[in-house]
């Protein structure tokens, strides 16, 4: 029954997600469930280690010297990791930095009368109580000094950089999933959900991917996009300089492919926190909600909707067979995030802990854009929710490419 409805969720796209190979090869060799393995891989507490890593960054502003830190740094836990490739995407962000109003006071709750529609990003319909998600532009909120110190650099126009690595595949190395976050912040604080939470997400993919003992016959790129809180700059200009190039083999015949055609985008941003609704007198309940989820969405108006939301739902088919704790939903929505560049030209989705226009901009998400998004105001049953995303994307990435263990 499961392996049925995910030959249906998947019919449409079947050839190019190579669900049936995988379906044969899912009891090859290992005489066990591969997928299950690999998996298994990802703990907890690694997860955890990562993202506090990134942390030591302050909130990586783009432009800053914390944030070609935390580039260094990335790059040289994905060698560490084996990640075949490590690469640098180069690009100029010439925009003086526009100084934006500080935020105002405490926010208000709003209710939403019964049967009136109030529209929200990305074509979402707003309901019940929402709060205005203002980001936090005051260098001067951070209340820990050391913290309000790391993060005073204040942008600079010029050169910016971006790394990714890439899983070669062994069959169809000319083909290739993207798994993407953005490495940079706002907010002046340490940026852990927003979006350490989905940088940690797509390293530690890549760590288990990049196993000695892991196959995929397709290719897989891991991207950690810069330049993201100005506008999907680092995601734009790698979709502009390599989007030519794809499937082009280089030199020819060696069966090498810098650019691998694009089989789809796959975005994690905002991955710990689902703890529901705010209540009428504005506060948020300080606990995970029992039913928490992972919130994948695709956007019903691109040019790719119908595979994007084929893809969308094999993504909680993996979901309920791997996924340890937290379910998946999907949504039509998909906004504000660098899947969004790509939506137009592949299938697209992304992956998040509340739903972007409904729930994020509802302001759900107390710690958003402020300088409270730190590691320490995150619980493990925050971080389990972002572990049981990665689980989501490893495992839906792992049937796609066609993953194999062992040699
Ligand atoms: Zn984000």
């Amino acid at each position: 029954m499961q392996a049925a409805r995910y030959m249906i969720a998947t019919c449409g796209l079947a050839i190019a997600l190579g669900a049936p190979a995988l379906a044969q090869r899912a009891s090859d060799s290992t005489g066990g469930d591969p997928i299950k393995a690999l998996t298994g891989r990802l703990e907890l507490e690694r997860y955890k280690a990562t993202l506090k890593g990134l942390t030591q960054f302050g909130d990586r502003r783009q432009g800053t010297d914390r944030n070609r830190a935390a580039v260094d740094w990335i790059e040289a836990q994905l060698r560490s990791y084996g990640c075949a490739n490590v690469q640098r995407l180069k690009y100029t962000y010439n925009q003086s930095g526009v100084q934006l109003p500080l935020a105002a006071g405490t926010p208000v709750a709003s209710v939403i009368a019964s049967g009136e529609i109030r529209p929200g990003l990305g074509g979402a319909r707003m309901r019940g109580i929402t709060l205005p998600p203002e980001p936090n532009n005051d260098p001067a909120a951070q209340s820990d000094p050391k913290l309000r110190a790391l993060n005073a650099q204040p942008p600079a126009p010029g050169p910016r950089e971006e790394v990714f690595c890439t899983k070669v595949g062994t069959t169809r190395a000319d083909e290739m999933y993207i798994i993407g976050a953005h490495m940079d912040g706002r907010g002046f604080g340490e940026a852990a959900d927003d979006d350490g939470s989905g940088t940690a997400l797509v390293m530690e993919v890549a760590r288990v991917l990049s196993s000695p003992d892991v196959q995929t016959e397709r290719s897989i790129r891991f991207a950690l996009w810069n330049n993201e809180e100005t506008g999907f700059d680092g995601a734009r200009a790698y979709a502009e300089q390599r989007g030519p190039l794809q499937g082009k083999e280089e030199p020819p015949g060696s069966g090498r492919y810098p650019e691998p055609r694009w089989l789809a985008m796959i975005q994690h941003d905002m991955m710990l926190w689902d703890h529901g609704m705010p209540h009428p007198d504005g506060t948020i309940s300080p606990d995970q909600r029992p039913e928490a989820d992972v919130n994948v969405e695709f956007q019903s108006t691109s040019k790719f909707a119908e595979q994007a939301m084929k893809l969308a739902f094999a993504f909680r088919d993996a979901n309920e067979r791997y996924a340890t704790d937290y379910p998946a939903a999907v949504g039509s929505h998909m906004t504000n995030t660098d899947s969004s560049v790509f939506m137009d030209l592949i299938p697209a989705i992304s992956l998040r802990e509340n739903e972007r226009g409904m729930q994020i901009g509802a302001g759900w998400n107390p710690h958003y854009h402020q300088p409270t998004d730190r590691f320490a105001s995150y619980s493990d049953k925050d971080f389990r929710l972002g572990l049981n995303a990665a689980q989501t994307t490893l495992s839906a990435i792992a049937r796609l490419s066609g993953a194999t263990l062992g040699r």
